[in-house]
């Protein structure tokens, strides 16, 4: 697990997470969150990560040896608080997970922290080729 408190997600890598939302809708999407300096960049959708309806599934036993700051999932209603099933899956990837609500806005969006409470999270314009 990363030990840098996460303090941001950045503006491109919200937009990309709301893209795929929409666009795998109304199947769930589901994914994992990777941090640089504190700063939310990357997504990961680990290979085998199953789709449906109902839930999306990840299997987490494929998970390789990164540190991950949090999860990331949508919901085909506008309900983004999690499930207990997101829960139990929240104790396992870190300590930031963002639920997409529909219609995958900028606005339909919430970040929770390991106990399912609601956190802070800023959005921060990075320029990617800078880096
Ligand atoms: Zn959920």
């Amino acid at each position: 697990m990363s030990a840098k408190p996460i303090k941001g997600i950045a503006h491109d890598t919200l937009t990309f997470i709301l893209e795929v939302s929409k666009s795998t809708a109304p199947n769930e999407f589901a994914g994992l969150l990777r941090a640089e300096n504190g700063i939310i960049t990357e997504v990961l959708v680990l290979p085998g990560t199953t789709s449906s309806e109902v839930s999306a599934v990840m299997r987490l036993f494929m998970l390789p040896m990164i540190s991950i700051a949090g999860s990331v999932h949508s919901h085909p209603t506008p309900n983004a608080r999690p499930s207990m099933h997101d829960l139990a899956m929240f104790v396992r990837t870190g300590n930031c997970h963002i639920i997409v609500g529909f219609p995958y806005t900028e606005d339909s969006w919430r970040c929770y922290d390991v106990n399912g409470e609601r956190r802070e999270l800023s959005v921060i314009d990075i320029d990617f080729e800078q880096v």
